[in-house]
């Protein structure tokens, strides 16, 4: 699926596209001093939380109007573009008559369509940069249609966010990014510019560097980067959040790659290996089509001798010879012990439907 007219925003940002700023705008001068040292690295979009979601009431929920008014005399100072989250049309009309440059739709928000829909509305006939974070929970569809919202309303400047998925088992995560949903997204919609939220996937900062090269070799354009002057004293998610200097080093660090080179040499070589890796494709698919030949042929055969489909000491044997075949291969034992067992249930498949066929003609003759 293409959306068109999503097309005219390519030319208006540049890979890698970094946003970083604090989770939220504290006072005026932590939100000053921290976009001025973020500025000094070269950034020029600023993030900042205006309103703050939390999940627990009586907690900070974000500076508000006082914020905006900050972010507008910052404006003034240095030459760089605001992005904050809205969650309802008040704070969309709000931000735009403070001038906010760009606005994204928080986790939250994108799970409901009724809030991502009153957003959109509110924002027809203006045409901002809206950036939309995947829903909290792992489902492309949601995400896919809170992009579409936006669309419909005329909103032709999209952009998503990962920021991983909240899920109930406990990883080192603090929300587990599940790089094949923005993947995928990034197949569906191949023209808006996909970045990652290192910051609310880690939880916590040491993460932040490693997370940042993953999705830049996945092909990410950019990376939304929570940055703090003094993260230990943050009024929210201090865990995860750098220090400009410590942002500086990490995106020093990251290799940021290109989807693709001018260089003709590089491609035609690439182009090369890429024929051999399809040789090699077709020649896995026959021997696997092979292999199921035989699987069939050992079905009749143990039909016709009434045997079990499954036998534990040859599936033992199998197991056991198969892994030390991966080990003296230089094959990942895991993936090839997965690899292995789908085909292994797959053959049992086929061999209990050459069973049930005798049993169904077994049936018809009686
Ligand atoms: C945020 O960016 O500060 C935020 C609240 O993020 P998310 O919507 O991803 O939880
Ligand atoms: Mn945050």
């Amino acid at each position: 699926m293409e959306i068109k007219g999503l097309k005219s925003w390519g030319g208006q940002w540049k890979r890698p596209l970094i946003m970083a700023g604090p989770c939220s705008a504290e006072t005026q001068e932590q939100l000053r001093e921290t976009a001025i040292a973020i500025h000094d690295l070269g950034i020029n979009i600023i993030r900042a939380g205006v309103w703050k979601p939390r999940t627990r009431p009586n907690n900070f929920e974000g500076m508000g109007l006082n914020a905006l008014k900050w972010i507008r005399d910052i404006k003034q100072e240095i030459n760089v573009q605001f992005a904050v989250e809205v969650a309802t049309p008040q704070h969309v009309e709000e931000s735009l008559y403070h001038g906010i440059d760009i606005l994204w739709i928080g986790a939250r928000s994108t799970v409901n369509p009724f809030t991502v829909q009153e957003i959109a509305n509110a924002l027809k006939g203006v045409d901002v940069p809206v950036f939309i974070k995947n829903p909290i929970n792992p489902d492309l569809s949601l995400w896919i249609g809170a992009i579409e919202r936006f669309h419909q309303a005329g909103i032709s400047k999209i952009g998503a966010i990962h920021r991983g998925f909240s899920s109930i088992q406990k990883t080192r995560f603090r929300n587990t990014p599940q790089w094949s949903i923005p993947l995928e997204l990034k197949k569906t919609f191949t023209e808006i510019p996909l970045i990652c939220d290192p910051s609310h996937i880690a939880g916590e900062s040491e993460m932040i560097l490693e997370i940042s090269q993953k999705a830049t070799d996945l092909d990410f354009d950019g990376l939304m980067i929570e940055s703090h002057r003094n993260p230990t004293e943050a009024w929210s998610d201090a865990k995860q959040q750098v220090t400009p200097k410590h942002l500086g080093e990490i995106l020093e660090n990251v290799t940021f790659r290109n989807p693709t080179s001018k260089n003709k040499e590089f491609l035609t070589h690439l182009e090369e290996l890429r024929e051999e890796i399809d040789h090699v494709d077709q020649e896995l698919y026959e021997i696997i089509a092979n292999r199921m030949k035989l699987v069939d042929q050992i079905g009749y055969y143990k039909r016709d001798n009434n045997v079990t489909v499954f036998q534990k000491n040859r599936w033992k044997e199998i197991s056991e010879s198969r892994m030390s075949w991966s080990e003296k291969l230089g094959l990942d034992v895991d993936f090839m012990d997965d690899l292995f067992k789908r085909i292994h249930e797959n053959s049992i498949r086929r061999q209990r439907e050459i069973m049930n066929k005798n049993f169904q003609k077994a049936k018809d003759v009686s």
